[in-house]
């Protein structure tokens, strides 16, 4: 017989990347003793990488899977319980809301805080996961800086893919967008910007067959590339490659339990974290499609902390105020 345990909560944290553990820090010193549910990568994205340049607070340059350690461990030294489970079902349909972990334990929370976060999407190849963190990158805004003064090339036709284009011109002087059709899907605007730059070059009709590495500690040198029309193959040189083809938000388990955009990310009232079931919050990139930034998870974590805080405030306001009208009306 198996036996299944309860852990209830105040606060029930979903993810433990930097959204997570800072909503975690904050509901843990607002007293709400929150449980977070690290999920399959402890510490989220920012463990698979390594020089964090952007984050504020340091002067040096430091590790992501160090800064991830920091903040799980101050999240800790505050009160909050980390479970090394991942949640396979949720029912929110009632409170507390009812999470099961995949050994059957059960999480209960009076809110729920999702910040199960987004993963990049790539194209598949041999050659890009070899590379990854050696010239093959999926973020511009993270490690564009460190291809300052050399040619980068972004692989994409979608809004992000002209933007981080755009982005990169600010540190490259070589900027190349690969594209596998002859039109692009972003913005109007967006596509006026690029091709009025004249950093930017448009390669139409191609897809990336290889990451070229250039041995030893070279990395990335060049990206090889089949045209989608005639079959022809060429080369060019790249330092940098950055994969921008969208993302797929960790929602599958909350689909038909809470309302989610036309991108499957967590809908979230403008300017808050709320989501369309009372009780329960999103932050981080689960909820984010335009920023995706540890800075804009954390920041985002602290408001969902602060959102739960005032929701169960306004709720135990009502039940006290509810009660003293219940004993007033029986003492009449
Ligand atoms: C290679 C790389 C480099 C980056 N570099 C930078 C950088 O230099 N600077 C910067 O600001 N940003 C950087 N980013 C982006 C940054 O990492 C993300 O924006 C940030 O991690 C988002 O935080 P999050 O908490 O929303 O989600 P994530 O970090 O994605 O964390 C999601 C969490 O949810 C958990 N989870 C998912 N599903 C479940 C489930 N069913 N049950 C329980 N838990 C679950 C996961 O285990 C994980 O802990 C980088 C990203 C990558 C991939």
């Amino acid at each position: 017989m198996t036996l299944m345990t309860i852990h209830s909560t105040r606060m029930l944290v979903l993810g433990s990347g930097p959204a997570g553990l800072s909503a975690a820090i904050y509901g843990a010193r607002a007293g709400m003793e929150p449980i977070v549910v690290q999920g399959i990568q402890p510490g989220g994205q920012l463990t698979t990488t390594t020089d964090v340049e952007n984050y504020p607070g340091f002067a040096e340059v430091i590790q992501g899977p160090w800064l991830m350690d920091q903040m799980q461990r101050q999240a800790e030294h505050v009160g909050a319980r980390m479970m090394w489970d991942t949640v396979v079902e949720v029912d929110l349909s009632r409170r507390p809301f009812r999470l099961i972990g995949d050994g059957g334990d059960v999480y209960e929370g009076d809110t729920l805080v999702i910040s199960t976060g987004a993963q990049a999407k790539w194209l598949g190849l041999e050659s890009e996961h070899a590379l990854k963190g050696k010239g093959v990158s999926a973020c511009a805004t993270c490690d564009g800086f460190f291809y300052r003064g050399k040619k980068v090339a972004v692989i994409g036709g979608g809004n992000t893919a002209v933007e981080e284009a755009l982005y990169l011109t600010n540190h490259s002087p070589e900027v190349t967008l690969i594209h596998r059709r002859d039109t692009l899907r972003a913005e109007r605007i967006l596509q006026e910007r690029l091709h009025a730059h004249p950093g930017i070059r448009v390669l139409w009709n191609k897809e990336v067959r290889e990451f070229v590495d250039g041995g030893g500690n070279a990395g990335l040198v060049q990206i090889e590339l089949v045209d989608t029309v005639t079959g022809e193959i060429s080369r060019i040189d790249a330092d940098g490659g950055f994969v921008a083809i969208g993302h797929h938000p960790a929602t599958e388990l909350f689909r038909g339990h809470v309302a989610l955009d036309e991108d499957g990310y967590v809908a979230v009232e403008a300017g808050t974290t709320r989501t369309s079931v009372p009780g329960v919050f999103a932050c981080g990139d689960v909820a984010d499609k335009v920023y995706r930034q540890a800075i804009t998870a954390a920041g985002t974590g602290c408001m969902a902390a602060l959102d739960a805080e005032r929701f169960l405030q306004a709720e135990e306001f009502a039940h006290a105020t509810s009660a003293d009208e219940d004993m007033a009306i029986a003492a009449e």
